[in-house]
């Protein structure tokens, strides 16, 4: 059974999703103003550890994740520079998408952005205009919270402290204005604004995410995720919109990773404390020790980041690495023990256990090292044999299914000279010159290399 502590229950409840199997993910995504910090990058690492651990434990998972490229700072940000909206997004959006790259993160099934999402945005704040939610105040339009007795529930926001009818226009504020908020706002000189059947203006942020996750994963979610600083009031404002204009509930289960901070203290860029990945693949730091470090702390808790502590990461990475050099090229004696088998079983389901209590990384790293000292117990006294190897490797690369931390295995290619035949073959069988292509299969057969026709189309390996 996997469970989750639910930020709307504030309890840990038991995972279940609204189709069998299946589940429907929503995560925030970059506002693309500026390269992200590590501290963006410890909310993706979680997210994606929770998306490799759903996938490792059989679920499909059907992945939105948003680009923010039009709020008040990437517009802020274009105009300091004098370059239009789309120029300036542009290049963090690419940055973006190295970035996760570069730390092994699952891509999104889709990556809606905000500026191409307009029309469902005003689809969505059109239909809270006519259900009495949301009202036009000198040409922008708000949300009344008072008339969504619910607001409040995901943040445990005190209901005398609504202030109803008063209005806040910034996309980000602090709990201490629990306001009207802005759906669409006013044109203003030197800001974007479209031309749409609500009026001229452009959307808040808020709405965004509302009507981008129905687009792609329908009204209802089973996972929310973000950091908690998007509890309130983003995630608190998306649950208005969406459950008002659907009447549905939302989001059944709400994650939110809690902070990073810098030698214990709030990361900014006057302290000096402030690091992008870029800053930090600057200074000789490998991504792969980062996302171990990152993904190693229990995501609820505050996670300090200092370069001891990345030390210690990568050590026990490489406590991992070596391991794996080891069993990869230790001189093993022929046959198997069958002790081995019990042992990786076990080391897989503790890990899976582990995880399956609402992510805790730290009782599924302690079933991996176990599993290690106990090979290596077995290995010092030649009680690892032969067959054993593969079982081995296999344990190991079953948890980094989940971990992404181990070298990633070069891929064998072919020379040109042999992919032409692959390709002439494949041109004889569209033409049903079978004859032919047998043969071509045939001559590569001849050169140790075997092909499978697959559904997804052929494939090749080579023999040894
Ligand atoms: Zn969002």
């Amino acid at each position: 059974m996997i469970r989750f502590f639910n930020t709307l229950s504030g309890t840990v409840e038991e995972f279940k999703t609204l189709v069998p199997g299946k589940v429907r993910l929503y995560t925030c995504g970059p506002t693309v103003y500026d390269y992200p910090h590590i501290g963006n990058y410890r909310a993706y690492i979680f997210e994606d550890l929770l998306k490799r651990f759903l996938l490792f434990a059989g679920y499909k998972v059907f992945h939105v994740m948003n680009i923010t490229d039009v709020d008040d700072k990437t517009i802020r940000g274009a105009n300091q520079l004098g370059i239009s909206l789309q120029e300036y997004t542009a290049r963090y959006i690419q940055a973006f998408f190295e970035d996760i790259k570069t730390l092994r993160i699952l891509p999104a099934d889709v990556y809606p952005r905000a500026t191409e999402h307009i029309t469902d945005m005003v689809r969505m704040i059109k239909g809270l205009l006519e259900k009495g939610y949301a009202y036009y105040k000198e040409g922008s339009i708000y949300f009344s919270i008072k008339k969504f007795p619910a607001y409040g529930q995901l943040a445990k926001i005190n209901p005398e402290e609504l202030k109803a009818g008063a209005r806040v226009d910034a996309d980000e504020y602090e709990k201490e204005s629990v306001h009207d908020f802005a759906l669409w706002k006013k044109p203003k000189e030197g800001e974007p604004c479209w031309e749409t059947e609500l009026g001229p203006g452009r959307p808040g942020w808020h709405i965004e995410c509302s009507a981008m996750s129905t687009r792609y994963l329908g009204p209802q979610l089973d996972i929310h995720c973000g950091g908690v600083d998007n509890i309130f009031p983003h995630h608190e404002n998306e649950i208005a919109q969406s459950e008002a204009y659907y009447g549905k509930k939302f989001v059944n289960y709400w994650l939110h990773c809690h902070h990073l901070v810098v030698d214990g203290e709030k990361m900014s860029k006057s302290k000096g404390n402030f690091y992008t990945l870029r800053d930090l693949l600057a200074r000789g730091v490998d991504p792969i020790d980062l996302r171990f470090f990152l993904l190693s702390t229990h995501y609820r808790k505050m996670l300090n980041f200092t370069f001891e502590n990345l030390e210690q990461a990568k050590a026990s990475r490489q406590r991992i690495l070596d391991f794996l050099y080891e069993i990869e090229h230790r001189k093993l004696e022929p046959g198997s023990e069958p002790e081995i088998t019990s042992l990786a079983e076990k080391a897989l389901a503790d890990f899976r256990e582990g995880l399956s209590d609402d992510l805790n990384i730290s009782s599924a790293l302690a079933a991996v090292f176990e599993f290690i000292r106990e090979i290596n117990n077995r290995l010092a006294r030649n009680a690892v044999k032969q067959d054993d190897r593969e079982k081995i490797l296999n344990t190991m690369r079953e948890f980094d299914r989940v971990l992404a931390i181990l070298p990633e295995k070069k891929e064998e290619t072919l020379p040109p000279e042999i992919m032409a035949k692959i390709e002439e073959r494949e041109k004889a069988r569209r033409e049903k010159n079978f004859a032919l292509a047998d043969a071509i299969r045939e001559e590569l057969r001849q050169l140790g290399i075997i092909l499978e026709d697959t559904r997804e189309g052929v494939r090749w390996k080579k023999i040894k």
